[in-house]
């Protein structure tokens, strides 16, 4: 066990007592388990993790035990594309952001000093006494960015995602039909909505327009990748 991890683990083994809990053996496996993990872990997660190691937890109990280390500051609780609750360490004095990957879900942590900076910057003048802050990118991963190809169908692209119109299929009556809609070669569309009932949503400038699932797969669009600033 790392050194910051052994004080984790006394200190919460004096509070557990101090609090009169039960299960104090039970509930510090859950917590070695929790401190092993260097991840953004669900209930669910954790409690495989410790099956694995033949030590059987019902979820609830390990629902509760992550609750209870996030209430005495051992844990911070996350939400992020999955809604799930996910906890990760809270080493004191230490913060960072995260970007995360909304076709894989992979979570990524990052610390960027000018961007802490300007944030603390932009309160105080504001004259806003800032306590804290969460910055999550949410956005593809490298590995998800090149895992797919370079021409996918509109359906296909993420909501948030701008792409550019490429080519179409289903002939030159279907290319007459969307271009009169403004969705003609090279145009840039930013996807608004790509899941879920009803239609697509896409935004051409200023203009929202709704596409049939049928219509959008018949578009044909390649990811405009963000360069600012590189
Ligand atoms: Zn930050
Ligand atoms: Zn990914
Ligand atoms: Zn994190």
């Amino acid at each position: 066990m790392r050194r910051g991890h052994r004080d984790i683990y006394k200190q919460f083994k004096v509070i557990f007592e101090g609090e009169g809990l039960d299960r104090i053996e039970e509930r510090l496996a859950i917590l070695e388990a929790f401190l092993r993990t260097e991840d953004h872990v669900s209930a669910a997660e954790l409690c495989r993790v410790l099956k694995e190691r033949g030590k059987i937890f019902p979820e609830e109990f390990i629902v509760e035990n992550l609750k209870l280390f996030a209430h005495y500051g051992f844990a911070r609780e996350k939400q992020f594309t999955d809604q799930l609750p996910r906890y990760e360490h809270h080493h004191l004095d230490s913060h960072h952001d995260h970007l995360i990957c909304v076709r894989c879900g992979a979570i990524l942590e990052f610390y960027n000093p000018k961007i802490e900076a300007l944030q603390a910057e932009t309160a105080r003048s504001m004259e806003f006494h800032d306590l804290q802050h969460r910055m999550d990118i949410y956005g593809l991963c490298s590995n998800c960015l090149r895992a797919r190809k370079n021409i996918i169908p509109l359906v296909m692209a993420s909501p948030g995602e701008r792409v550019r119109i490429v080519g179409f299929r289903g002939g030159k009556g279907m290319e007459r039909r969307l271009t009169s809609m403004g969705l003609n070669r090279d145009a840039e569309v930013e996807v608004i909505k790509s899941s879920g009932p009803g239609p697509l949503i896409v935004a051409s400038r200023e203009t929202r327009i709704a596409l049939g699932f049928g219509m959008a797969k018949k578009i044909l669009v390649t990811t405009i990748i963000d360069t600012h600033g590189t």
